[in-house]
């Protein structure tokens, strides 16, 4: 799984979120949705696309507190962000039809998180052989058209509650 999600790029981001100041997950909680590329609000996590996905539609769900252990998380917390997991899915499911999912927590930089104090839930959707062209989709350099486009597509494709 690491050698088939290694993203190269990545490298780059995780380089430069040390020089960002602030939280991208409470500046994106407190920003404008479209801007911020936030596709879902809950009363304790939301969904928001990554800048830098490892594939289209590449989803993160955070708890809406700034929390940095994952053992911190509250029940409803945590329940909140599987939920949100699911729908985002759901909608996921509808825009691309991907064939696969994994999810995951990168917890500590070691495991390659990059942002260390506000814990996310990792949704990137799968298809064959997306190895091939998720090297390509680096060179795309997260066109800000198609991600405010993928957010669209994905609030219009969110499964009512
Ligand atoms: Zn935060």
């Amino acid at each position: 799984m690491t050698e088939q999600l290694w993203a190269p790029w990545r490298l780059e981001y995780i380089k430069s979120a040390d020089d960002e100041p602030g939280c991208i997950f409470c500046l994106a909680l407190e920003g404008d949705d479209e801007e911020k590329l936030v596709v879902h609000r809950g009363e304790h996590a939301f969904v928001l696309l990554n800048k830098f996905p490892y594939s289209s539609g590449h989803l993160m769900v955070a708890p809406v507190r700034h929390v940095g252990e994952y053992g911190e998380l509250e029940d409803e917390e945590a329940v909140a962000i599987h939920r949100l997991a699911q729908a985002g899915m759901g909608a996921l499911a509808q825009v691309y039809a991907p064939q696969g999912y994994n999810l995951g927590w990168n917890l500590g930089r070691i495991a390659g998180a990059g942002v260390l104090d506000h814990v996310h839930l990792h949704v990137v959707p799968r298809w064959a052989g997306d190895t091939n062209f998720m090297p390509v989709l680096a060179d795309v350099k997260v066109l800000p058209e198609h991600l405010v486009d993928t957010r669209r597509r994905l609030v219009e494709a969110w499964p009512s509650a």
